[in-house]
């Protein structure tokens, strides 16, 4: 990542926090920094310049003021010492994850799901959060020890496990088989750390990346599986896109709620790991625009956007109303898969969309750079695997339900609001006693509150 990417970049509103919170705390006094214009710390310096030379003079000083030898790999060490919390903020995700050796890299996580038989292993888990859920038995412990090859000598109990894994594995930057939330960068970055976390890396520790990758798919699929819109003339398109080597980015990400149509703009690769499915100003209006004449939102996102829409006067505002949003999915997703996990999945089927799966397009005189095209030509579709075709559809939307709820951290960040939760009951009373027709506006009613509820953080 470039210097210039990296302070342009837009930073997540918690990256900004913590950044004021590191320059700021005693353990970094006398290192240098400048702010720019904005007021924003210059959190990056070229490390070779005159000020970054200034940078590695301090770091220099705390090596010998924590006993430790100048050498490949001693920033990495002084880095860990001087932090204050031990734990980093991603600069695109805003997500906080330990600075030490407590993640279980690709291999790992791969014998951990060959040991245990587990479908999903959550990259950004801890080793002693997964060692707590799956290693109840002796024969887990057992299993635990092929993973990290310990001898079957080894005295270890579910008692002293996290013990051992800490003193061992983690203290000892276990690298073949851990690795830190980020990658250490002293003294470029203030804090010697990349700014993007493991959670959003891209050039480094492929192997973390790609599992971050396939869980953003899973994510993405059940985005998609539930919005409203021509699904199918959207993929179609996608995959033009896709097939001139072009990304391309709904306009309204799907991942806020919006509609899965087809209309997206080209992006650059820079652009589209900057955005991160965010919006501008200049997108809402768009949105703004294009809903004069076609439904831009899906049905349960509506409520929010409706509250919020006329409100956005400038690009932050507009990240703002992308973070409320995607929040705001994020709790409408789990009231599904909760409506499912208890028995009701039937009752969802009334807010899938698989009739645009009788449908197949062409689409004529298509401009990569523009995403434009003259005219869309519909097939319709015929014959016996049509029925397949809505099967396997439906069985998808339900797959991607489940895996959505079960993938980490599904039940933190939560609404904490009683009113959600008693409304949410009287939604459960409903479709236990097939009142579906009441069941329907109580959930309207539910996601109506949630979004009341997501609003109050504008
Ligand atoms: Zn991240």
């Amino acid at each position: 990542m470039s210097e210039t990417t990296d302070n342009k970049r837009q930073w997540h509103p918690n990256f900004v926090k913590y950044t004021e919170f590191i320059v700021n705390h005693k353990n970094y006094k006398g290192l240098y920094f400048e702010r720019n214009n904005d007021g924003q710390v210059k959190w990056v310096i070229t490390g070779k310049s005159e000020n970054g030379l200034k940078r590695r003079d301090w770091w220099d000083t705390q090596c010998k003021k924590f006993g430790i030898k100048i050498e490949a790999g001693c920033y990495a060490k002084v880095a860990l010492e001087v932090h204050p919390t031990k734990k980093h903020t991603c600069q695109i995700c805003g997500k906080e994850l330990s600075l030490e050796y407590v993640y279980p890299n690709k291999r790992t996580i791969a014998s951990f799901k060959k040991e245990f038989n587990v479908s999903i292993l959550p990259f950004s888990k801890d080793i002693f959060q997964i060692v707590k859920e799956l290693a109840k038995t002796d024969d887990d412990i057992e299993k635990v020890k092929r993973i990290f090859k310990i001898p079957t000598s080894a005295k270890i109990t579910k008692q002293n496990i996290e013990s051992y894994l800490q003193k061992y594995f983690v203290n000892a930057f276990a690298k073949g088989l851990l690795s830190p939330g980020a990658m250490s960068n002293s003294p470029d970055r203030f804090d010697g750390y990349h700014s993007d976390g493991a959670c959003c890396r891209h050039e480094s520790d492929k192997g973390r990346h790609k599992d971050n990758l396939q869980r953003y798919g899973q994510d993405r699929r059940v985005y998609e599986n539930w919005a409203d819109g021509d699904w199918k003339m959207a993929d179609r398109l996608m995959s033009l896109f896709r097939k001139n080597g072009i990304s391309a980015d709904h306009i309204g990400p799907i991942s806020l709620g919006f509609c899965h149509r087809p209309k997206f703009h080209p992006l650059s690769k820079a652009e589209n790991s900057a955005k991160n499915n965010r919006m501008s100003l200049n997108d809402v209006q768009v949105l703004l625009d294009d809903e004069k004449t076609e439904e831009v939102v899906s049905w349960h996102s509506k409520y929010l956007w409706d509250i919020l829409k006329n409100k956005v006067r400038t690009d932050k505002e507009a990240v703002k109303l992308s973070d409320l949003m995607r929040k705001n999915l994020h709790h409408i997703l789990i009231v599904f898969s909760m409506i499912d996990e208890k028995g009701y999945g039937k009752f969802l089927l009334q807010f899938l969309n698989p009739s645009y799966s009788f449908f197949d397009y062409k689409f004529e005189e298509f401009d990569p750079k523009t995403g434009l095209y003259k005219n869309a030509i519909a097939k319709k579709l015929e014959g016996k695997n049509q029925q397949n075709n809505i099967d396997r559809y439906y069985r998808v939307a339900f797959e991607k339900l489940q895996e959505y709820k079960t993938i980490e951290n599904r039940k933190a960040n939560l609404w904490e609001d009683k009113t959600i939760d008693t409304e949410l009951e009287k939604l459960f009373q409903f479709l236990q006693t097939k009142k579906l027709e009441q069941a329907k506006s109580q959930l309207e009613n539910v996601i109506n509150n949630l979004a009341q509820l997501n609003a109050k953080n504008w």
